[in-house]
């Protein structure tokens, strides 16, 4: 199944006026041919309102995950058009809203329209529904979200858009690309996800949206921490630190970070380089964080980080440390 959310995937250059327009997505077997070589059966949907995916919203996924909820049974994937600009939020988002999966969620896009002379749309949407219809011993091959975008099949909750410019528009620092696209596709099976729990396939639809990002500076000043911590109603937020989870040990700063624990408020320390895990204690300057408790996003994804506190925080309810230890471990192959 297809399921078309908007981006400029599904916009079609007008060459008399020479503005993106979108397409009717009724008509994609029109536009698109080539899909009628493809040894499957399409079917396809849209969200009620298409759009560019910088208006993406919680309740959107909980709309995609009602789709593929209500067409599991009866198709053998999904592959899911989305703007490149928030994808790998969605991709995260969904890795923890459709729990057991048994079958791939592919998300893709692209960086120029599909009617454009030289457009990555068309090979990105035809590999990611091969990907999607791949079965192996009567199975399929993938059973979990992933995002292929120019070639590579990557896990959806580990990936970041790193380029507004090339087409290679996403990364996967820490984890390795699933599947290659060459001349065959290269599928590395001892890096996908098992799903061996034997738990059917549960979907779940909400979201908590009062969660943030902080991301540390230096110069950061206490006003404007505690405008965060203290005045803007969240249930739990995101700290971006320097190198391996470091922050500033000012005093100020540091009893902030502990006052909010202890009244069991949610911290996960989340690195704000590209690459590399937060592992509290290396330096001094992260000591005082592992002696309050923050939480260790370990080699997470910010954008991975920020959904899955969305997630625990509206579907598994409990205090503080059963929250830590939640987070800590692996819920879908987003945390090493
Ligand atoms: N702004 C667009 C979107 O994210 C960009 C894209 O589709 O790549 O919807």
């Amino acid at each position: 199944m297809l399921i078309y959310t908007g981006g400029t995937i599904g916009m079609r250059r007008d060459y008399n006026s020479g503005s993106l327009v979108t397409f009717d997505f009724q008509n994609v077997l029109d536009e698109i041919p080539e899909l009628r070589l493809l040894q499957c059966e399409i079917t396809h949907c849209a969200i009620r309102i298409p759009i560019d995916s910088s208006n993406m919203q919680p309740e959107i996924w909980g709309e995609l995950v009602e789709i593929i909820e209500q067409n599991y049974s009866c198709c053998d994937g999904f592959v899911i058009l989305h703007g490149s600009d928030t994808m790998s939020y969605t991709a995260s988002a969904l890795s923890f809203m459709l729990q057991n999966l048994d079958k791939a969620v592919i998300l893709t896009g692209s960086q120029l329209p599909i009617g454009d002379l030289r457009t990555d749309a068309k090979e990105n949407l035809i590999t990611a529904i091969q990907i999607a219809a791949l079965q192996e011993e009567g199975k399929p091959c993938v059973r979990e979200v992933g995002l292929y975008f120019e070639y590579k099949l990557y896990r959806g909750n580990r990936t970041t858009k790193i380029s507004a410019e090339q087409f290679e528009a996403f990364n996967s620092p820490n984890y390795p690309t699933l599947i290659t696209s060459g001349v065959h596709l290269e599928v590395r099976r001892e890096l996908l996800l098992k799903n061996e729990s034997g738990l059917p396939f549960k979907a779940y639809k909400s979201m908590s949206s009062s969660v943030g990002i902080l991301k540390l500076f230096p110069g950061i000043t206490k006003d404007f921490v505690e405008a965060i911590l203290l005045k803007s109603n969240l249930k739990g937020l995101i700290i971006e630190t320097f190198g391996s989870g470091n922050t500033t040990t000012t005093q100020w700063f540091i009893d902030l970070l502990e006052q909010a624990v202890s009244q069991g408020f949610p911290l996960v320390n989340v690195t704000q380089c590209p690459a590399g895990a937060v592992s509290m204690g290396d330096y001094g300057t992260s000591l005082e964080l592992r002696r309050i408790g923050i939480i260790s996003g370990k080699d997470i994804t910010t954008e991975a980080a920020l959904t899955k506190l969305m997630f625990l925080l509206a579907n598994d309810p409990g205090d503080y440390n059963h929250l830590k230890a939640r987070f800590e471990e692996s819920l879908s192959g987003e945390i090493g």
